[in-house]
């Protein structure tokens, strides 16, 4: 038999990063001493009062059977107290919160609700390969917003021409920002939220770093007034409570919008296991001072990344949110060559601009998902290469 791939599988863009996973495998084959810090996915473990609640959670033969679709309704009202707490913003418990199995989940279905083939979707690049992908899944076609230093890495929404934005039925935006770390202000927000009252635009705010800050607290897109009008945020437990392997997340805002992704999933998946519900509420009342020690530890990370890569000569903004550094490449070389460079030469892996989209090459991507001791010795290494 001939085993055939469907066209949405055959077109995905080819995976960047092979030539490096390449790279990587042999220089650990011949023993070397790598420093990986191209992986998003903290080193922390999960809080232990998390753990614990999980424990108690799984001996419960509740909590065998499937779950509700929607999440239980304990869970939503945990989301609904959390962005009470954290960004005075009121939720609906019943129909403006919905769960999902990460955020990765509902990111990657809510085309399937709202997207018919040949609609256009506006996607950030650089950015999280899964909301193109998920558009092309739908059958969409991504329009690819650049996103540059000179805005402060936002989208220029004027610069998208006018037929675009007439024939645009969704969009995504995500700020604190993967890979460049930028920041939103709420004039931003405000922005989106005329741009899609415009042109009926349903806007998609992932949220996924609102928690790793360090000196400004990040705003909600809840916040701003009349966001709950026109779009939904996407929030997730991986990055907050570094909890990347449980598989929890949420949506919240426009109930139509929510009630379109639930009708989707309904039909693909069975929820989320009722024993990780249990532990996230737990999670999503932590103490605030668990999370400030989680900050203060990425919080030294940056600095000294941000200080030795400087001191190099390495042009690069000191993030106030998420665990990345995104750092423009020497004069006359390119994100795939460079981190070639630095694998060779210094055994540090960082991951290149241009696998988060065209817009992306020029830059690296550097994780602070290793201890300090780690990042020193690479700062070091790095530090004594001829650029
Ligand atoms: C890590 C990440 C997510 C989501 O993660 P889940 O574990 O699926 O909740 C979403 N968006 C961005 C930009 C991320 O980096």
């Amino acid at each position: 038999m001939q085993i055939q791939y469907a066209e949405r599988i055959r077109t995905l863009p080819p995976y960047l990063f092979a030539a490096i996973d390449q790279m990587k495998r042999e220089a650990l084959a011949k023993g070397a001493d790598l420093i990986d810090l191209s992986i998003g996915d903290p080193d922390i473990p999960t809080p232990k009062h998390i753990v614990e609640a999980m424990k108690k959670a799984v001996e419960n033969p509740e909590h065998h059977r499937y779950p509700s679709y929607e999440g239980m309704l304990s869970y939503r009202q945990a989301v609904a107290r959390w962005y009470k707490r954290r960004f005075n913003v009121e939720l609906d418990p019943e129909k403006e919160v919905l769960s999902l199995i990460g955020s990765k989940e509902g990111i990657g279905h809510i085309p399937l609700a709202f997207i018919d083939p040949g609609d256009i979707v506006l996607v950030p690049s650089p950015g999280y390969p899964v909301y193109p992908v998920g558009t092309k899944f739908a059958g969409g076609i991504p329009y690819f917003m650049p996103l540059k230093e000179e805005n402060y890495f936002l989208p220029d929404l004027k610069s998208i021409p006018k037929d675009i934005c007439k024939k645009a039925k969704l969009m995504f935006i995500n700020y604190p920002n993967n890979p460049t770390s930028a920041d939103a202000t709420s004039d931003f927000y405000r922005e989106v939220i005329d741009f899609a009252n415009k042109y009926n635009i349903i806007v998609c705010h992932d949220a996924a770093y609102s928690e790793v800050y360090y000196e400004e607290r990040p705003l909600s897109f809840m916040e701003i007034e009349g966001a709950k009008d026109v779009g939904i945020e996407f929030h997730s437990l991986s990055k907050t409570y570094n909890m990347t392997g449980w598989r929890i997340g949420y949506a919240v805002g426009n109930r139509e919008i929510l009630a379109g992704l639930g009708k989707v999933k309904t039909n693909l998946d069975s929820g989320v296991f009722q024993a990780i519900q249990e532990a996230s509420i737990v999670a999503l009342d932590t103490d605030d001072s668990i999370l400030k020690d989680i900050r203060d530890t990425f919080k030294d990370r940056r600095d000294i990344l941000y200080d030795g890569l400087r001191s190099r000569g390495f042009e690069v903004r000191k993030p106030n949110a998420t665990f990345y550094l995104w750092v423009k490449v020497p004069r006359g070389t390119n994100s795939i060559d460079f981190v070639g460079k630095l694998l060779k030469e210094a055994e540090v892996l960082c991951t290149p601009g241009v696998g988060f989209g065209e817009h992306g090459e020029g830059y690296i991507r550097f994780a602070l998902t290793q201890s300090k001791e780690r990042i020193k010795e690479a700062v070091e290494r790095i530090g004594r290469l001829s650029l």
